[in-house]
């Protein structure tokens, strides 16, 4: 019963089949517009195609510009998209339609893959939809022009900055044409210029990579008067569109800053806790007394609370050292939570509570504080 029913279905099968080859010759198709429609390679290419006219019989043109695009990318696997003009799948669905045919792979599909299986063939590199190194996007229009433009994921690095000279801010501010993105005005580095910590590192990351638009993340910040010190601040960066991506060790050397980043999967927290150690000098209205400088060091072990966007934020002071450089002015060396603001907690205006101003019972100003430690907890 079993075998008889079964070979009725493969009766109907060789018939559906046989009736297709038929019908699809109505229609004149490529060989890769038949290939789709049909297991049996009976029926003979036609041209110009029906559904594609032309499209997939220019393949091999298609390649050599892929080849060309993707020749500065260093990668290792990739993918290939494409979107195709709405006329071609009406056509296809309009023939599918009227012949019945269904479950049958999409142009888009083939095209891809082909161009894919030759890619594998041409750099002996690999197809990945997940997380490919390269992106290459065909865009075809109605006339069967082909735009090709590849892409690259973003390589991240993370590492550390030590800053040796006065005067250079952290951050760079934005180029006023395109707001980071990149452009042209701004050679695509998405900033304003170079003269930061951001600027230095990222003009060398753009030249290593051959990347665009730099993207950092901190953790912490200091004044454009302070000194980074120790084993510097830690940091990490995206850049976009990278050209070179297999990079092991990247450093930076220049007007006084020092950074040693490497590949990282990811970027940093930007919510890592973090303790620092801080040497903050400081220079006070009146006079300094012995009391006051064990005052200050009595700060080890304390929380300094202050508002921080309408909430309660609290900070812990580890350890404390203060010494007298002056009558009037001091050094006080803290390791505290990262967050704390020096400045305000020198002067003491906005609420913040112990505060230098406030124990001392004296008028302090922060003159500058430098940065000789940075702990990611
Ligand atoms: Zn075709
Ligand atoms: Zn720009």
């Amino acid at each position: 019963m079993e075998t008889f029913s079964g070979n009725l279905v493969a009766a109907a099968l060789v018939v559906d089949a046989k009736s297709t080859v038929l019908q699809l010759k109505q229609y004149k198709l490529c060989k890769y517009c038949l290939e789709r429609h049909t297991d049996t390679g009976r029926v003979k290419p036609d041209r110009p195609c029906y559904i594609c006219r032309g499209l997939m019989d220019s393949l091999d043109s298609i390649m050599d510009r892929i080849m060309a695009a993707v020749q500065d990318y260093e990668f290792d696997t990739f993918v290939v998209g494409a979107t195709l003009p709405t006329q071609i799948y009406e056509r296809e669905d309009a023939m599918r339609a009227r012949l019945k045919i269904r479950g049958r792979e999409s142009i888009k599909n083939h095209l891809t893959r082909e161009l894919g299986t030759r890619l594998v063939w041409l750099t002996k590199r690999k197809a990945d939809y997940m997380k490919p190194d390269i992106t290459i996007s065909l865009a075809v229009d109605k006339e069967n022009n082909v735009d090709v433009a590849v892409k690259s994921r973003p390589v991240a690095l993370a590492g550390r900055y030590v800053k040796k000279s006065r005067g250079l801010p952290q951050k760079q501010d934005k180029c006023p044409h395109c707001e980071g993105k990149g452009c042209d005005s701004c050679n695509n580095s998405g900033l304003s210029g170079y003269a930061s910590v951001e600027g230095i590192i990222a003009k060398e990351l753009m030249a290593v990579t051959k990347g665009q638009a730099p993207k950092f993340s901190w953790i912490g910040s200091e004044d454009q008067k302070s000194l980074v010190l120790g084993s510097g601040r830690p940091f990490s960066v995206r850049v976009f569109d990278p050209k070179k991506r297999e990079l092991k060790k990247v450093r930076v050397k220049g007007n006084g800053v020092s950074a040693t980043m490497s590949m990282h999967e990811d970027i940093l927290e930007p919510q890592a806790r973090f303790t620092v150690k801080t040497r903050i000098h400081t220079r006070c209205a009146s006079p300094l007394t012995k009391q006051d400088l064990k005052k200050l060091n009595s700060l080890a072990g304390s929380d300094v609370s202050f508002e921080n966007r309408s909430r309660i934020a609290t900070k812990r002071i580890y350890s404390a050292r203060a010494r007298q450089l002056g009558s009037n002015e001091f050094t006080l060396t803290i390791t505290a939570d990262g967050g704390l603001m020096i400045k305000q907690f020198v002067g003491g205006e906005e609420y913040m509570k112990p505060n230098i101003s406030e124990i001392l019972g004296n008028k302090c100003e922060c003159v500058t504080f430098d940065i000789l430690d940075v702990e990611l907890q």
